[in-house]
């Protein structure tokens, strides 16, 4: 089949001489010209003296390897690649490998197939020279010659069949026999006949180098099945085409088996597209699914959900019954969203799996195409959050978990994946926020919120520097005495735009963003100076109660604030009361019991506030050591009609007393709740019914008024 219109000179290296005969043998009767070498050195000197058309080299030689010698060549050449055939001992991978990686264009692997050893040189020589006619540049004609075809045929501008050349791994389907001087269609299915032969036109008219990727059923060689793949996929096997122009109405063709490649790339998308420990897609898969989705919805003009749950106290679990458990409930997690979503149920219209996956801790996200109502999607979150609520069992623990969960929707939340995804979460951390075991929308109205929020915080920064916040006081009434005993300080932050704004909107925003300790050791300070005023000698003194919140009682300096506060007023320690809630005081025991030894150390005043909405343990106030308690005034507000707070309230005073603390009723707003309280012994008063919290010129007044009033 010397059908080649060129001859070429072929450097054949081989120690082995029977082999070295063999080969001239077969390429000369293909008409091909032959030089030999029978070591690496020598045939590297030949490759310099007589510039051969292709190299044939053996890879194990004495002295220089094939490798070696094919390195030293692709070294030396500064224009052209000549095509370099390596002959290998075996097709273990590792050879094949690195005679690739050495810049080889082809190889042969042993024993050789004799009869076909002069065609498959023949055909590189070809390839390589139809390939250096069209002066292509070097990079493209070395990656050319690096496409390894098994298989190689010339066909005419209407798609028959020149010739037809089967490669070492061919498949046995096409032959010689079965396709020369036959028409495209009748070799290859139509629709794959029709586009091979628009893509000859193209080449032929363009004369660059067309790539084609083709699938065909084929019973052939069938590749290796790996452990864990799908049977369905075996009988297909995929092959690339390139096509090159190798005359005005003729192409040569460069077929290659890639089906072991197509395989391999398909098991590294699996791997890289699943999550290793529970099986389900992951992040990479889910945003490529989502980026799918969102390209669909925005032609077909649909709707569709993500849902981004995150487990409640996971962290928790993993602290403390450690990370194999944790691992194992992540699993068990996972299943149970994969029965919620499955397909056929409501949820899930989609191929299975796709729309479920975890993106990493215990954050799992769920995407719910075709949404007709918003409804469906809290639907799909309510079985969610139904589905964790059974307990998991897992090494003989009985685990309880429940999940919070965000929804954004598209179109209306956001047009893009980053923004979707950003948005559900943002509302799976309101939903937290909402005491977990919740499912929220994300909706714009919790954007503006957020926004404003982030405003407030900016504002809240320059607050101090500008001297927008300032205190009112309200008065602690004595019952038995009727005479303001304490002035409880509150902060007011007068916002430039807004207003004046209360403190249960910014002080939890002081407290998240650390500006609580600053503002803190303000009002520290200005009230710890009001209250020196305030003090009259020869009468009796006034405390001035300041609130901390936890976040200042954790604070390393929250003595030395305290301290010289003090010192700078010249306040007495005792004048100073500090109000904590229960939560303060159980966060961390034992440090909390030092910062409490230490500022009863200094002789300060110490009240729990809010008491009866925490934890109420009349135990911890007995360790604590605190003076007096502030019954919360959400008991306060029903009295004194509402017979079961009465009874909690009167319960607490006595309790109290038992303890020897003093107590205070915050809320106090009527006549009626004040002469229960008097009837209860409650030892002091608060609330807008005494006194509301006031600027301090007012307060001056009722202090010289009653004062007046106890002259007389
Ligand atoms: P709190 O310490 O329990 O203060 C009592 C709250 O009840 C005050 O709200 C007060 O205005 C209100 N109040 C007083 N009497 C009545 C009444 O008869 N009826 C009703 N319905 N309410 C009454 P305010 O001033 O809005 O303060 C709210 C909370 O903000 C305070 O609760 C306190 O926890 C916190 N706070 C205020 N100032 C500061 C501060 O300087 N530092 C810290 N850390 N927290 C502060
Ligand atoms: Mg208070
Ligand atoms: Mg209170």
């Amino acid at each position: 089949m010397a059908t080649s219109p060129k001859r070429g000179l072929v450097l054949v290296a081989d120690d082995d001489p029977t082999m070295r005969l063999l080969m001239l043998e077969m390429l000369a009767q293909v008409g091909l010209d032959t030089i030999e070498a029978e070591d690496g050195v020598k045939a590297l000197a030949c490759y310099q003296s007589v510039s051969p058309d292709l190299v044939l080299l053996d890879v194990d030689m004495p002295g220089m390897d094939g490798f070696a010698v094919c390195r030293a060549i692709r070294q030396l050449e500064t224009q052209a690649a000549v095509p370099i055939i390596m002959v290998t001992g075996g097709d273990e991978l590792e050879s094949v490998t690195r005679a690739y990686e050495a810049g080889a264009t082809d190889f042969v692997s042993k024993p050789i197939n004799w009869p076909i050893l002069g065609h498959r040189v023949l055909y590189v020589l070809r390839a390589s020279d139809a390939i250096s006619r069209l002066r292509i540049a070097d990079a493209q004609h070395r990656a050319v010659l690096a496409a390894i075809p098994d298989t190689f045929f010339r066909m005419n501008k209407d798609g028959y069949y020149l010739d037809y050349e089967q490669g070492h791994e061919a498949s046995n389907v096409f032959s010689t026999e079965r396709c020369v001087g036959r028409h495209l269609s009748q070799v290859l299915p139509p629709d794959i006949a029709n586009h091979m032969l628009e893509q000859v036109r193209t080449v032929l008219d363009t004369q660059h180098i067309h790539s084609l990727d083709y699938e065909l059923p084929l019973p052939g060689p069938a590749p290796r099945v790996r452990q864990g793949e799908h049977p369905a996929l075996q009988p297909v096997r995929h092959f690339e085409a390139r096509l090159v122009a190798t005359g005005p109405d003729e192409v040569l063709g460069l077929v290659r088996d890639i089906s072991e490649r197509k395989r391999s790339e398909e098991q590294i998308r699996r791997l890289a597209y699943c999550d290793s420990l529970t099986g389900i897609p992951n992040r990479q898969a889910f945003l490529e699914t989502l980026e799918a989705e969102l390209a669909r919805s925005r032609k077909a003009n649909k709707k569709f959900a993500v849902l981004f749950m995150d487990l409640d106290a996971f962290k928790r679990i993993n602290d403390t019954l450690g990370h194999d458990v944790g691992d194992h409930l992540l699993q068990a997690v996972s299943e149970r969203l994969r029965e919620t979503t499955r397909p056929g149920d409501l949820v899930s219209r989609t191929e299975a799996g796709t729309n479920l996956a975890r993106l990493g801790g215990d954050e799992f996200t769920i995407l719910i195409p075709d949404l007709e109502r918003v409804e469906d999607a809290l639907n799909v979150a309510h079985r969610v959050k139904e589905a964790m609520r059974r307990p998991f069992l897992l090494d003989a623990h009985e685990i309880f978990v429940t999940a919070s969960i965000g929804i954004s929707l598209y179109p209306e939340d956001g047009e893009d994946c980053n923004s979707l995804l950003k948005y559900a979460d943002t509302a799976m951390y309101h939903a937290k926020n909402c005491g977990k075991n919740n499912a929220k929308l994300y909706s714009s109205s919790l954007t503006m919120q957020i926004m404003s929020h982030v405003k407030l915080e900016v504002g809240l920064r320059k607050a101090l520097q500008n001297d927008e916040l300032y205190l009112l006081y309200q008065p602690q009434i004595d019952v038995a005495s009727a005479r303001i005993v304490g002035l409880e300080a509150l902060v007011r932050w007068r916002h430039p735009e807004r207003g004046v704004i209360s403190p249960t909107e910014f002080i939890p925003l002081a407290e998240e963003t650390g500006l609580i300790v600053p503002i803190g050791d303000w009002v520290l300070r200005t009230a710890c100076r009001q209250a020196t005023a305030w003090q009259t000698p020869g009468k009796p003194p006034v405390r001035v109660a300041v609130n901390l919140s936890a976040k200042q009682f954790k604070d390393e300096n929250l003595m030395q604030s305290v301290l010289s506060a003090l010192h700078e007023t010249g306040l007495p320690a005792e004048l100073l009361e500090l109000e904590l809630t229960e939560g303060t005081l159980m966060d961390d025991a034992r440090a909390t019991m030092a910062t409490l030894e230490q500022l009863r150390g200094i002789g300060v005043y110490l009240s729990i506030d809010d008491f009866g909405t925490g934890y109420s343990s009349m135990n911890y106030l007995k360790r604590f050591d605190v003076r007096a308690l502030k019954i919360d005034k959400s008991f306060i507000s029903g009295l004194p009609l509402d017979s079961e707070n009465a009874a909690i309230t009167h319960a607490i005073i006595a309790m109290a007393h038992g303890l020897k603390l003093a107590v205070v009723a915050e809320g106090v707003e009527t006549d009626a709740q004040l002469v229960l309280l008097e009837q209860y012994g409650c030892d002091m008063v608060q609330g807008y019914y005494l006194g509301h919290p006031s600027p301090p010129d007012t307060i001056d007044r009722m202090l010289a008024s009653q004062d007046a009033l106890a002259m007389t």
